[in-house]
């Protein structure tokens, strides 16, 4: 069964659609050779209220559900993912945690001025040493009066370069292993906090990509969100959340994929016929549609599950496990059927084929979602 989109998330995905269009796609390949977002688009991003997506109205944002987020994923996917990725992980990771642990006085601080895009957010969980094992970070937290002490370091932080609210899990209680992780949330004025230089990467060019390093970070003790403890079983069902939403983003990559090779076939002759007349190449997009359309029904399987209530752990990981091995797949055969096109810039398809990578890394990779998937069917009960 679709899911129902309430219609104020059905107006705003058509306004997007129109603002990506419109200003996004046309500044795409200056993002991309720049590898930044332009000022004035960070600006008409605020004013369409894209920062507050995720964010509860009593605190200025639209307070849409992740059936919503969703829906706004899937149009991103159709445009720069750079852009799409500041967007993304500040009204999904970045927020998420404030959102479900924080206290009345932390959302009031905060969550007004991320919902309008003056204060940026980022979620820093992975560690040099701790990545596909995020239980073995060694940045720590110690708590001394109404301060903690944060040090360790932090890498491959999505937004950090411009971030200036930081969700950060540290350990507080070794021996409790993964229930003596807690999250702060750090400013990024707090003294210690520094942020490295943005990292040079395969595609996302326009988002940032940098390490962090607390150094003897000074937080107080009311920027601990939750209870001391809390950070790690946050932070994973943060994850989970986040899983679907790429997944989401990655459907509406596959959409344009498709729209642009199938365009190409129409359009492009040789031999004497438009390539769209070789077998070949039809069964290769009909394929690309199925992986789509399979994709698509598990984001809303996932969807159906979370609204019941429901874990949503398993049919989280099947639908981004899925989703982004068929995106690779996609964007591949994209590439085959515009030819030499395909793998030059100005067609924009091999910058796609760049950027569908990352999603079968970050937020767990396949091998750990396979291990998920597997952990809840040989579950006992
Ligand atoms: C562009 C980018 C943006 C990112 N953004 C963020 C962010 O905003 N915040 C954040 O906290 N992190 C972020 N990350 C980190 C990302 O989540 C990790 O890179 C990812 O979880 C993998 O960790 P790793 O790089 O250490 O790889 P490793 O864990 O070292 O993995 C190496 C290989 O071993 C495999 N492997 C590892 N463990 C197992 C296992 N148990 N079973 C089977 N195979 C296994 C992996 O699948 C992989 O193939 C980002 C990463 C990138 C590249």
């Amino acid at each position: 069964m679709p899911i129902e989109l309430s219609p104020e998330v059905r107006q705003f995905c058509e306004a997007l659609r129109r603002f990506l269009e419109h200003e996004v796609e046309p500044r795409s390949r200056w993002i991309e050779e720049h590898d930044t977002i332009p000022d004035e688009l960070m600006q008409m991003a605020r004013d369409l209220g894209l920062f507050g997506i995720t964010i509860p109205e009593e605190y200025g944002g639209a307070g849409f559900d992740l059936a919503g987020k969703c829906a706004i994923e899937e149009e991103l996917g159709k445009s720069n993912y750079g852009f799409a990725s500041v967007i993304a992980n500040h009204t999904g990771i970045a927020t998420t945690g404030i959102v479900a642990l924080g206290s009345a006085g932390q959302k009031r601080q905060y969550l007004p001025r991320m919902a309008t895009g003056e204060l940026i957010g980022c979620f820093a969980l992975t560690e040099p040493q701790a990545g596909s094992d995020p239980a073995a970070m060694r940045t720590t937290a110690v708590k001394q009066g109404d301060r903690y002490v944060l040090d360790g370091e932090k890498i491959y932080i999505t937004n950090a370069g411009i971030a200036d609210v930081f969700t950060v899990m540290a350990v507080t209680d070794k021996a409790k292993g993964t229930k003596g992780i807690s999250a702060f949330i750090v400013e990024r004025g707090f003294p210690g906090l520094k942020v490295g230089r943005n990292e040079l990467k395969m595609g996302m060019h326009g988002v940032s990509t940098a390490p962090v390093v607390l150094e003897r970070c000074e937080v107080p003790v009311e920027n601990r969100l939750g209870e001391e403890g809390m950070g790690y079983i946050q932070a994973m069902k943060t994850l989970t959340w986040g899983r679907v939403t790429i997944a989401a983003r990655c459907v509406g990559m596959m959409d344009k994929l498709i729209a642009r090779s199938a365009a190409y076939m129409k359009t492009r002759a040789q031999g004497g016929r438009r390539i769209a007349e070789y077998q070949g190449l039809q069964w290769m997009l009909a394929d690309m549609a199925v992986a789509r359309d399979a994709s698509r029904l598990l984001v809303e399987r996932a969807l159906e599950i979370f609204a019941r209530g429901e874990r949503g752990t398993l049919e989280a990981s099947v639908a981004k496990l899925f989703t982004t091995e068929a995106l690779g797949k996609v964007a591949d055969s994209a590439v085959q059927i515009h030819g030499g096109m395909g793998y030059m810039r100005e067609a924009g398809i091999e910058t796609m084929y760049r950027d569908s990578r990352i999603t079968r890394i970050y937020e767990g990779t396949s091998e750990i979602q396979r291990n998920i998937i597997a952990r809840e069917l040989l579950k006992d009960g």
